[in-house]
């Protein structure tokens, strides 16, 4: 039998250990290692990168089981994709984070890191050390990172005066597939942010802003509701349409009578007896029904079902109720709790009337052509909570909408987060790859060359949206780099919608300043780390 692990050194002479595992193990080191992920990282982000600036592409998703999903969101496309190779997931997790974190920005963040990958792989041919090229690109990014607060404007806006938030939500619908109906689409999610926002604290509520979607009609039919709404209707046709200063019991209990526990065996040897155990359960739930309205409640929501019966005593009663709301999904009912005030209660017995949810009305609607009838709870106690509803013609455009809509309400909310800008359409990319050029002239150390290919990779960002757009790239980029230092303007941009004009102030063409920080910082982190892995070992075990 062959020992467990074997203790030997390397063409080193640095000492490791070989376990009895190794044989079915692969393993890649050194420069060679880098070099082999810096390739699987550049295939994810070049993918990406012609989906970026407002000439993108989409891309279509088809899931293993045929699902299709078409978009040009970065951390959507990642996210479908099967990713196998573990630092091609890094940078999968990279645009996640972005999304977490800012909302918006992508896909942007994605291909700057494959830009400094490229840069970084051309440094290690010249000999280059991994980690100095990590600790350029590093000051690199602090001289960038500074550069983006000089260059900074400050965008005013007010609760009344929203007009500089709409032209910052339509830059981010600009690029996607709601770009037709994207000056409603912007006014929407301004109207959304605004509504739950405290501008005294800087601070947005996302709990408060749910997006639903339901196909059916157009995108010009989206909505924003100023409540919640539910995806059913009353129980029962013959209860009101319209509740006003509505009370509601939130439930998570099963609403109807106790049932005889299964455990002990029931004997009903005659109709008498089945009629009295049916008296019973009726009386019973009679009673239930009247503890209810005791409280005050005038309608019940129940998260689970009831069934026809209870339905009708309920209806016999005068409680309307909604049943099946959520279902599982226990978010919107949380909702429903928020915006109402309301306490879910887990227990029936603890229903009382402090826990009752207040609205100022709660009516049932049809939605344009189709016969769907929906709940919608307005003038809650919660004044703030809001929904948007989405209309579209099939569920794939309704998703992209959807993530369209997220994008543009979070480009909102950092706006109120903090009011600093940069502007778009590669201008501030443009203008930090010629600080962070200039930075680099002052050091004296190797890592000059490492911050110069920084420079160079920000140029990435330009080059894409000029090649997307079908400009040649390289000569408009060098025309207007030239024009930032001869015309001293940080302004100016791509022009990818072929406006004549590359001023992005005058096209409002502008990233919030977070964003852009975000994107520098993020990519920065990444490419620092997957300079520092040389080593991988991968256990052959999944492989047998
Ligand atoms: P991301 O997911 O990174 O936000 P997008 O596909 O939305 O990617 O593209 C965003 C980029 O496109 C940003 O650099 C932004 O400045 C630029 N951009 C958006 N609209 C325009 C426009 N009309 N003209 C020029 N550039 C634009």
């Amino acid at each position: 039998q062959q020992p467990e692990a074997v203790y030997t050194t390397d063409e080193y002479g640095r000492p490791f250990i070989i376990l009895r595992e190794q044989a079915k193990k692969t393993r890649s080191h050194g420069v060679e290692a880098i070099k082999a992920h810096i390739l699987a990282a550049r295939t994810v982000s070049n993918i990406i990168r012609t989906s970026l600036g407002p000439r993108g592409l989409d891309k279509i998703l088809i899931s293993p089981d045929g699902d299709i999903t078409v978009t040009n969101d970065g951390a959507t496309i990642l996210s479908q994709m099967e990713v196998e190779h573990p630092i091609a997931k890094l940078l999968v997790q990279l645009s996640k984070s972005q999304d977490d974190e800012i909302g918006d920005g992508t896909t942007g963040v994605v291909v700057l890191a494959g830009a400094l990958l490229e840069q970084s792989e051309n440094l290690l041919d010249r000999g280059l050390h991994p980690m100095r090229i990590a600790d350029g690109f590093e000051r690199a990014c602090s001289v960038a990172v500074q550069h983006l607060d000089k260059i900074s404007d400050k965008l005013s806006f007010s609760k009344d005066n929203t007009e500089n938030l709409l032209k910052t939500a339509m830059t981010s619908l600009g690029s996607k597939i709601v770009s037709k109906a994207h000056q409603q689409f912007a006014q929407i999610a301004v109207d959304a942010v605004m509504s739950v926002a405290d501008l005294e604290r800087r601070d947005v509520s996302f709990d408060l802003i749910k997006v639903d979607g339901k196909v059916g009609g157009s995108l010009e039919d989206t909505t924003l509701i100023k409540g919640v709404l539910i995806d059913k209707d009353m129980s029962h046709p013959g209860m009101p349409r319209v509740i006003k200063d509505a009370r509601l019991a939130i439930l998570t209990c099963p609403f109807e009578p106790p049932r005889p526990k299964t455990k002990h065996k029931l004997d009903i040897t005659s109709v008498e007896e089945y009629k009295k155990l049916r008296d019973y359960e009726k009386q019973k739930f009679e009673d239930m029904i009247k503890n209810v309205k005791d409280t005050g409640a005038n309608l019940v929501i129940c998260q689970w079902g009831f069934d026809d019966e209870a339905n009708h005593l309920l209806l016999q009663n005068e409680l309307p109720a909604v049943r099946w709301v959520g279902g599982p999904e226990i978010e919107t009912f949380q909702l429903i709790a928020i915006a109402t005030q309301g306490r879910i209660v887990p227990r029936f017995e603890d229903l009382t009337s402090k826990k009752l949810g207040k609205a100022g009305i709660i009516r049932e609607v049809s939605f344009g052509t189709t016969r769907d009838k929906m709940l919608i709870i307005e003038e809650c106690a919660n004044t703030r909570a809001v929904t948007i509803f989405v209309r579209g013609s099939n569920k794939m455009i309704i998703d992209e909408a959807k993530r369209a809509l997220h994008d543009a309400i979070c480009v909102v909310r950092n706006m109120v987060v903090d009011n600093r800008v940069v502007y778009g359409g590669g201008a501030t990319e443009i203008s930090c790859s010629i600080a962070v050029g200039k930075a680099a002239d002052d050091v004296p150390s190797i890592e000059q060359y490492a911050m110069r290919a920084f420079a160079s990779a920000l140029d990435v960002i330009p080059l894409a949206l000029a090649e997307n757009s079908g400009l040649p790239p390289i000569e408009t980029l060098a025309e207007i780099k030239s024009r930032h230092v001869t015309e001293n303007n940080p302004r100016l941009g791509i022009d990818c919608t072929g406006t004549g004009d590359n001023d992005m102030k005058k096209q409002f063409i502008f990233d919030p300043l977070i964003s852009k920080r975000q994107q520098l910082l993020l990519a920065t982190q990444l490419v620092r780390a997957i300079l520092k892995i040389d080593d991988v070992i991968t256990s052959g075990a999944s492989s047998e």
